[in-house]
């Protein structure tokens, strides 16, 4: 039995999936990998939150990243393997997606919000730091590109910043709590194209495989957990999930 035959079979014998998604499923879709030689921390620093919040010059360079699309966060489409996991959602078989993505690609698959968590934020709108309101993009960009507006809340005046979790920033209590409550409900803890080294959401794979769940890694590279795996493949996650799942 091929490897992919067995990813087949774990999927089909599980009860409930969990699939935890890093970089890796969203470079096929040509978003780089940030953290990867040549990937965008290599080429600008990362802005820190505090930096963000103190400073009006680093509050507009973080803008002018987002509107000239210079970090290469948004602006893609779901690809085939984006795709497959949202037809394991449809089918009832995964309960959620964790994502340390923030490129709100799981969403455009068709997969519901409220199966998604996101651990590092979303960089497809922007929220109020101090009122939590929700603000789009596209209703901040001519303000900000025609008259260098730096985006302010249209209801509290509060400084209003991408809903990304910036280094810097602690890790958010919501998301994470339910992350731990879906990585110990699952049996199958499936991890599509992350390096696993980023911690805290680094710890979900194992808590899942302490809890009894059987662990799945597909990523391009070895990773530190591939040991503890029950199953490890190192290929493309598109192609790969597509054969799994095929479109119907
Ligand atoms: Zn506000």
């Amino acid at each position: 039995m091929t490897p992919a035959d067995r990813l087949a079979r774990l999927i089909e014998a599980a009860d409930r999936v969990v699939v935890f998604t890093g970089a890796g499923i969203s470079t096929e879709s040509g978003i780089p990998d940030f953290r990867s030689p040549g990937g965008v921390w290599s080429k600008m620093k990362p802005i820190y939150f505090q930096d963000f919040v103190a400073s009006e010059d680093r509050r507009r360079e973080a803008w002018t990243r987002t509107f000239t699309g210079t970090a290469g966060w948004t602006g893609r489409s779901p690809n085939a393997g984006h795709d497959a996991v949202a037809r394991l959602v449809a089918a009832g078989k995964v309960s959620s997606v964790i994502t340390q993505n923030v490129d709100n690609l799981h969403q455009d698959s068709g997969i519901p919000d409220d199966r998604v968590i996101e651990l590092h934020g979303n960089a497809s709108y922007a929220t109020c730091l101090d009122c939590g309101l929700r603000h789009e993009l596209h209703h901040l960009k001519p303000a900000f590109v025609e008259r260098g507006e730096i985006p302010a809340c249209r209801a509290c005046g509060g400084i209003v910043k991408t809903a990304t979790i910036s280094f810097g920033q602690s890790m958010p209590l919501g998301p994470m709590a339910r992350a731990e409550e879906e990585t110990e409900a699952c049996d199958l803890f499936l991890v599509l194209g992350s390096s696993l080294v980023v911690y805290p959401a680094a710890g979900f794979p194992l808590l899942a495989k302490r809890n009894g769940a059987r662990l799945v890694i597909v990523n391009r590279e070895p990773t530190e957990q591939d040991p503890y795996a029950d199953l490890v493949l190192h290929e493309e996650i598109g192609p790969l999930m597509s054969r799994i799942v095929p479109p119907v």
